[in-house]
Protein backbone atom coordinates (compact mmCIF):
# COMPACT_ATOMS: atom_id res chain seq x y z
CA UNK A 1 0.00 0.00 0.00
CA UNK A 2 0.94 3.97 -0.43
CA UNK A 3 2.75 4.96 2.84
CA UNK A 4 1.01 8.30 4.91
CA UNK A 5 2.89 11.16 5.70
CA UNK A 6 1.67 14.20 7.70
CA UNK A 7 4.07 17.26 6.95
CA UNK A 8 3.21 20.43 9.11
CA UNK A 9 3.96 23.42 7.23
CA UNK A 10 3.66 22.21 4.07
CA UNK A 11 2.38 25.55 2.03
CA UNK A 12 5.92 26.51 0.94
CA UNK A 13 9.45 26.42 0.75
CA UNK A 14 11.06 23.15 2.07
CA UNK A 15 7.56 21.18 3.27
CA UNK A 16 6.05 22.08 -0.10
CA UNK A 17 8.93 21.03 -2.11
CA UNK A 18 9.06 17.77 0.02
CA UNK A 19 5.35 17.70 -0.06
CA UNK A 20 5.81 17.65 -4.05
CA UNK A 21 8.57 14.90 -4.25
CA UNK A 22 7.25 12.56 -2.55
CA UNK A 23 3.85 12.59 -3.80
CA UNK A 24 5.29 12.15 -7.50
CA UNK A 25 6.80 9.25 -6.48
CA UNK A 26 3.03 7.81 -6.25
CA UNK A 27 4.40 5.79 -3.05
CA UNK A 28 3.26 8.18 -0.62
CA UNK A 29 0.06 9.86 0.00
CA UNK A 30 0.91 13.62 1.75
CA UNK A 31 -1.29 15.27 4.35
CA UNK A 32 0.08 19.00 4.47
CA UNK A 33 -0.78 19.99 7.97
CA UNK A 34 -1.50 23.70 7.23
CA UNK A 35 -2.48 26.92 9.21
CA UNK A 36 -3.60 28.53 5.71
CA UNK A 37 -5.64 26.09 3.84
CA UNK A 38 -6.49 28.28 1.23
CA UNK A 39 -2.50 29.17 0.73
CA UNK A 40 -1.74 25.48 0.75
CA UNK A 41 -4.30 24.67 -2.20
CA UNK A 42 -3.03 27.23 -4.30
CA UNK A 43 0.70 26.23 -3.43
CA UNK A 44 0.00 22.53 -3.83
CA UNK A 45 -2.19 23.09 -7.40
CA UNK A 46 0.99 26.12 -8.57
CA UNK A 47 3.34 23.34 -7.75
CA UNK A 48 1.91 20.75 -10.22
CA UNK A 49 0.72 18.54 -6.91
CA UNK A 50 -1.77 16.01 -8.49
CA UNK A 51 -5.22 15.83 -7.03
CA UNK A 52 -5.64 12.56 -4.92
CA UNK A 53 -2.11 12.54 -4.44
CA UNK A 54 -2.92 14.61 -0.82
CA UNK A 55 -5.02 15.74 1.12
CA UNK A 56 -5.29 19.32 3.34
CA UNK A 57 -6.02 19.35 6.76
CA UNK A 58 -5.56 22.66 9.24
CA UNK A 59 -3.03 22.47 12.20
CA UNK A 60 -2.23 26.03 13.30
CA UNK A 61 0.74 25.47 15.95
CA UNK A 62 0.37 28.39 17.80
CA UNK A 63 -2.22 26.95 19.20
CA UNK A 64 -2.49 23.68 21.61
CA UNK A 65 -6.24 23.44 21.01
CA UNK A 66 -5.92 23.41 17.19
CA UNK A 67 -2.74 20.51 17.53
CA UNK A 68 -5.26 18.39 19.40
CA UNK A 69 -8.59 19.07 17.10
CA UNK A 70 -5.98 18.07 14.46
CA UNK A 71 -5.24 14.92 15.93
CA UNK A 72 -9.30 14.19 16.37
CA UNK A 73 -9.82 15.42 12.52
CA UNK A 74 -6.58 12.51 11.67
CA UNK A 75 -7.82 9.85 13.70
CA UNK A 76 -11.53 10.67 12.04
CA UNK A 77 -10.24 10.70 8.64
CA UNK A 78 -9.49 6.85 8.82
CA UNK A 79 -5.59 6.94 7.38
CA UNK A 80 -3.08 5.19 9.15
CA UNK A 81 0.11 7.48 10.08
CA UNK A 82 3.28 5.98 8.88
CA UNK A 83 5.71 9.29 8.58
CA UNK A 84 5.62 12.49 10.54
CA UNK A 85 7.31 15.43 9.69
CA UNK A 86 7.23 18.27 12.41
CA UNK A 87 8.62 20.98 9.00
CA UNK A 88 6.81 24.56 9.89
CA UNK A 89 8.61 26.93 11.74
CA UNK A 90 8.60 30.86 12.28
CA UNK A 91 11.43 33.00 12.45
CA UNK A 92 11.24 36.68 13.90
CA UNK A 93 15.08 37.66 13.28
CA UNK A 94 14.20 40.80 13.69
CA UNK A 95 11.78 41.44 17.01
CA UNK A 96 12.75 43.29 20.04
CA UNK A 97 9.60 42.33 21.56
CA UNK A 98 7.90 38.98 21.90
CA UNK A 99 4.51 37.48 20.58
CA UNK A 100 2.75 35.06 22.01
CA UNK A 101 0.90 31.65 21.31
CA UNK A 102 -3.04 31.17 22.31
CA UNK A 103 -1.50 29.66 25.34
CA UNK A 104 0.87 32.50 26.36
CA UNK A 105 3.74 31.05 25.46
CA UNK A 106 6.52 32.73 23.36
CA UNK A 107 5.47 32.41 19.90
CA UNK A 108 8.77 31.13 18.22
CA UNK A 109 9.75 28.43 20.49
CA UNK A 110 5.78 27.90 21.06
CA UNK A 111 5.53 26.98 17.22
CA UNK A 112 8.52 25.64 16.94
CA UNK A 113 8.99 23.54 19.89
CA UNK A 114 5.84 23.28 22.20
CA UNK A 115 3.48 23.50 19.14
CA UNK A 116 5.78 19.95 17.61
CA UNK A 117 6.18 18.51 20.71
CA UNK A 118 2.51 18.00 21.59
CA UNK A 119 1.60 16.87 18.00
CA UNK A 120 4.33 14.25 18.07
CA UNK A 121 3.56 13.14 21.50
CA UNK A 122 -0.31 12.76 21.01
CA UNK A 123 0.50 10.79 16.51
CA UNK A 124 3.09 8.26 18.55
CA UNK A 125 0.35 6.13 19.14
CA UNK A 126 -0.75 6.06 15.96
CA UNK A 127 2.97 5.70 14.68
CA UNK A 128 2.68 2.59 16.62
CA UNK A 129 -0.30 1.12 14.84
CA UNK A 130 1.21 1.71 11.29
CA UNK A 131 2.24 -2.16 9.74
CA UNK A 132 4.26 0.07 7.47
CA UNK A 133 7.54 -1.91 7.25
CA UNK A 134 9.76 1.84 8.19
CA UNK A 135 8.21 4.24 10.25
CA UNK A 136 10.05 7.41 11.08
CA UNK A 137 9.28 10.89 13.29
CA UNK A 138 11.34 13.29 11.43
CA UNK A 139 11.96 16.95 13.34
CA UNK A 140 13.70 19.56 11.32
CA UNK A 141 17.03 20.99 13.08
CA UNK A 142 19.09 23.32 11.97
CA UNK A 143 22.85 24.27 11.41
CA UNK A 144 22.32 27.85 13.49
CA UNK A 145 21.38 26.27 16.70
CA UNK A 146 24.53 24.15 16.65
CA UNK A 147 27.94 25.65 17.99
CA UNK A 148 30.38 23.55 16.54
CA UNK A 149 29.56 25.33 13.57
CA UNK A 150 30.71 28.42 11.47
CA UNK A 151 27.09 29.45 10.95
CA UNK A 152 26.03 28.09 14.61
CA UNK A 153 28.71 30.91 15.91
CA UNK A 154 27.10 34.52 14.08
CA UNK A 155 25.72 36.32 16.90
CA UNK A 156 23.39 35.92 18.96
CA UNK A 157 24.28 32.18 19.48
CA UNK A 158 21.80 29.86 20.87
CA UNK A 159 21.98 28.51 24.35
CA UNK A 160 19.11 27.10 26.81
CA UNK A 161 20.70 27.78 29.90
CA UNK A 162 19.45 25.95 33.12
CA UNK A 163 15.84 26.50 31.19
CA UNK A 164 14.81 28.54 33.94
CA UNK A 165 12.04 30.89 31.37
CA UNK A 166 10.95 28.04 29.84
CA UNK A 167 10.36 26.59 32.83
CA UNK A 168 8.72 29.87 34.16
CA UNK A 169 6.05 29.48 31.09
CA UNK A 170 7.87 31.86 28.75
CA UNK A 171 5.49 34.50 29.19
CA UNK A 172 7.09 37.81 29.22
CA UNK A 173 5.13 40.18 31.53
CA UNK A 174 5.67 38.85 34.74
CA UNK A 175 9.11 36.36 33.76
CA UNK A 176 11.28 35.94 30.43
CA UNK A 177 10.15 34.90 27.06
CA UNK A 178 13.52 33.47 26.45
CA UNK A 179 14.00 29.86 27.35
CA UNK A 180 17.47 30.91 29.60
CA UNK A 181 15.34 33.51 31.28
CA UNK A 182 17.40 36.46 29.90
CA UNK A 183 15.41 39.49 30.76
CA UNK A 184 15.55 40.92 26.87
CA UNK A 185 13.60 39.12 24.11
CA UNK A 186 15.81 38.74 20.90
CA UNK A 187 13.92 36.54 18.18
CA UNK A 188 16.86 35.28 16.56
CA UNK A 189 18.11 33.91 19.73
CA UNK A 190 14.78 32.54 20.29
CA UNK A 191 14.73 30.58 17.01
CA UNK A 192 17.91 28.98 17.23
CA UNK A 193 17.42 28.38 20.73
CA UNK A 194 13.56 26.32 19.49
CA UNK A 195 16.11 24.69 16.98
CA UNK A 196 17.83 22.95 19.73
CA UNK A 197 14.73 22.15 21.34
CA UNK A 198 13.57 20.26 18.30
CA UNK A 199 17.07 18.53 17.89
CA UNK A 200 17.13 17.76 21.31
CA UNK A 201 13.39 16.25 21.41
CA UNK A 202 14.40 13.95 18.66
CA UNK A 203 16.78 12.72 20.79
CA UNK A 204 14.93 12.18 23.55
CA UNK A 205 12.28 10.77 20.88
CA UNK A 206 15.08 8.12 19.92
CA UNK A 207 15.82 7.41 23.78
CA UNK A 208 12.88 6.92 25.30
CA UNK A 209 10.96 4.61 22.05
CA UNK A 210 13.11 3.59 19.81
CA UNK A 211 13.76 0.15 21.15
CA UNK A 212 10.14 -0.92 22.38
CA UNK A 213 8.92 0.53 19.06
CA UNK A 214 11.42 0.21 15.90
CA UNK A 215 9.97 3.91 14.96
CA UNK A 216 12.62 5.96 13.37
CA UNK A 217 13.67 8.84 14.95
CA UNK A 218 15.67 11.56 12.71
CA UNK A 219 16.78 15.06 12.33
CA UNK A 220 18.46 16.87 9.65
CA UNK A 221 19.84 19.83 8.66
CA UNK A 222 18.82 20.35 4.40
CA UNK A 223 20.96 23.12 3.46
CA UNK A 224 21.11 27.04 3.71
CA UNK A 225 17.70 27.38 1.79
CA UNK A 226 17.48 30.80 1.30
CA UNK A 227 14.86 31.58 -0.66
CA UNK A 228 11.82 30.69 1.46
CA UNK A 229 9.44 32.50 3.06
CA UNK A 230 11.54 31.80 6.43
CA UNK A 231 13.37 34.62 5.85
CA UNK A 232 9.48 36.96 5.07
CA UNK A 233 10.53 39.33 8.27
CA UNK A 234 13.87 39.82 7.55
CA UNK A 235 14.99 43.17 6.57
CA UNK A 236 14.77 44.09 2.61
CA UNK A 237 18.49 44.60 2.44
CA UNK A 238 19.09 41.02 3.86
CA UNK A 239 16.56 39.29 1.75
CA UNK A 240 18.61 40.69 -1.59
CA UNK A 241 21.71 39.44 -0.45
CA UNK A 242 21.23 36.48 1.35
CA UNK A 243 20.52 34.13 -1.30
CA UNK A 244 23.50 35.24 -3.61
CA UNK A 245 26.06 35.24 -0.34
CA UNK A 246 24.92 31.81 0.31
CA UNK A 247 25.04 31.01 -3.19
CA UNK A 248 28.82 32.38 -4.43
CA UNK A 249 30.33 33.11 -0.69
CA UNK A 250 29.44 30.58 1.28
CA UNK A 251 28.21 27.84 -1.13
CA UNK A 252 26.01 26.37 1.07
CA UNK A 253 22.76 27.63 -0.88
CA UNK A 254 20.57 25.03 -1.57
CA UNK A 255 17.40 25.55 -3.99
CA UNK A 256 13.92 24.69 -2.56
CA UNK A 257 13.57 21.36 -5.16
CA UNK A 258 16.82 19.72 -3.71
CA UNK A 259 16.25 20.92 0.06
CA UNK A 260 12.97 19.08 -0.97
CA UNK A 261 14.24 15.81 -1.84
CA UNK A 262 16.94 15.90 0.71
CA UNK A 263 13.68 15.70 3.34
CA UNK A 264 11.82 13.51 0.82
CA UNK A 265 15.22 10.85 1.25
CA UNK A 266 14.80 11.08 5.19
CA UNK A 267 11.47 9.78 4.99
CA UNK A 268 11.55 7.54 2.60
CA UNK A 269 14.64 5.99 1.40
CA UNK A 270 15.45 2.64 2.99
CA UNK A 271 19.30 3.30 3.79
CA UNK A 272 18.02 6.03 6.03
CA UNK A 273 16.89 3.60 8.62
CA UNK A 274 19.08 4.66 11.56
CA UNK A 275 17.46 5.99 14.50
CA UNK A 276 18.94 9.50 17.09
CA UNK A 277 20.34 10.72 13.64
CA UNK A 278 20.82 14.29 12.80
CA UNK A 279 21.41 14.15 8.34
CA UNK A 280 23.44 16.79 6.77
CA UNK A 281 24.55 16.56 2.87
CA UNK A 282 27.86 17.24 1.52
CA UNK A 283 28.69 19.23 -1.73
CA UNK A 284 27.68 16.45 -4.27
CA UNK A 285 24.71 16.19 -2.11
CA UNK A 286 25.29 13.16 -0.16
CA UNK A 287 23.65 12.28 3.24
CA UNK A 288 26.07 11.67 5.54
CA UNK A 289 25.27 11.72 9.68
CA UNK A 290 26.65 14.53 11.34
CA UNK A 291 28.07 15.36 15.03
CA UNK A 292 25.53 18.31 16.96
CA UNK A 293 27.51 20.74 19.30
CA UNK A 294 27.60 19.31 22.72
CA UNK A 295 24.61 21.65 23.73
CA UNK A 296 22.26 20.01 21.20
CA UNK A 297 23.39 16.50 22.10
CA UNK A 298 22.87 16.78 26.33
CA UNK A 299 20.95 14.30 27.64
CA UNK A 300 20.44 15.78 30.89
CA UNK A 301 19.25 18.59 28.99
CA UNK A 302 16.82 16.86 27.03
CA UNK A 303 15.75 14.60 29.98
CA UNK A 304 14.67 18.45 31.64
CA UNK A 305 13.71 19.79 28.44
CA UNK A 306 10.84 17.10 27.60
CA UNK A 307 9.76 17.45 31.70
CA UNK A 308 9.26 20.97 31.95
CA UNK A 309 7.31 20.59 27.60
CA UNK A 310 5.17 18.05 28.52
CA UNK A 311 4.13 20.46 32.12
CA UNK A 312 3.49 23.32 29.43
CA UNK A 313 1.67 21.35 26.73
CA UNK A 314 -0.72 19.42 29.68
CA UNK A 315 0.64 16.12 29.69
CA UNK A 316 0.84 14.79 32.69
P1 LIG B 1 8.90 28.67 5.22
O1 LIG B 1 8.63 29.95 5.95
O2 LIG B 1 8.93 28.71 3.73
O3 LIG B 1 7.87 27.56 5.68
C1 LIG B 1 7.44 27.46 6.99
C2 LIG B 1 6.11 26.79 7.05
O4 LIG B 1 5.67 26.78 8.41
C3 LIG B 1 5.02 27.53 6.25
O5 LIG B 1 4.24 26.57 5.60
C4 LIG B 1 4.23 28.23 7.33
O6 LIG B 1 2.87 28.44 7.01
C5 LIG B 1 4.34 27.20 8.45
N1 LIG B 1 3.95 27.76 9.74
C6 LIG B 1 4.41 28.87 10.36
N2 LIG B 1 3.73 29.08 11.51
C7 LIG B 1 2.83 28.08 11.61
C8 LIG B 1 1.82 27.75 12.55
N3 LIG B 1 1.56 28.53 13.62
N4 LIG B 1 1.07 26.64 12.35
C9 LIG B 1 1.29 25.86 11.27
N5 LIG B 1 2.20 26.13 10.34
C10 LIG B 1 2.96 27.23 10.50
O7 LIG B 1 10.31 28.16 5.81
P2 LIG B 1 11.28 26.95 5.36
O8 LIG B 1 10.63 26.09 4.36
O9 LIG B 1 12.59 27.55 5.07
O10 LIG B 1 11.43 26.18 6.75
C11 LIG B 1 11.00 24.85 6.95
C12 LIG B 1 11.85 24.20 8.02
O11 LIG B 1 13.20 24.11 7.60
C13 LIG B 1 11.87 24.95 9.36
O12 LIG B 1 11.78 23.99 10.40
C14 LIG B 1 13.24 25.61 9.38
O13 LIG B 1 13.71 25.78 10.70
C15 LIG B 1 14.05 24.56 8.64
N6 LIG B 1 15.29 25.07 8.08
C16 LIG B 1 15.27 26.02 7.07
C17 LIG B 1 16.45 26.49 6.57
C18 LIG B 1 16.49 27.52 5.49
O14 LIG B 1 17.58 27.90 5.09
N7 LIG B 1 15.36 27.99 4.96
C19 LIG B 1 17.76 26.00 7.07
C20 LIG B 1 17.63 25.04 8.13
C21 LIG B 1 16.45 24.59 8.59
P3 LIG B 1 2.38 29.69 6.10
O15 LIG B 1 2.68 29.29 4.69
O16 LIG B 1 0.91 29.74 6.40
O17 LIG B 1 3.14 30.89 6.56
Amino acid sequence: RQGVVVITGASSGLGLAAAKALAETGKWHVVMACRDFLKAATAAKAAGMAAGSYTIMHLDLASLDSVRQFVENFRRADMPLDSLVCNAAIYRPTARQPTFTADGYEMSVGVNHLGHFLLARLLMDDLKKSDYPSRRLIILGSITGNTNTLAGNVPPKAGLGDLRGLAGGLRGQNGSAMIDGAESFDGAKAYKDSKICNMLTMQEFHRRFHEETGITFASLYPGCIATTGLFREHIPLFRLLFPPFQRFVTKGFVSEAESGKRLAQVVSDPSLTKSGVYWSWNKDSASFENQLSQEASDPEKARKLWDISEKLVGIV
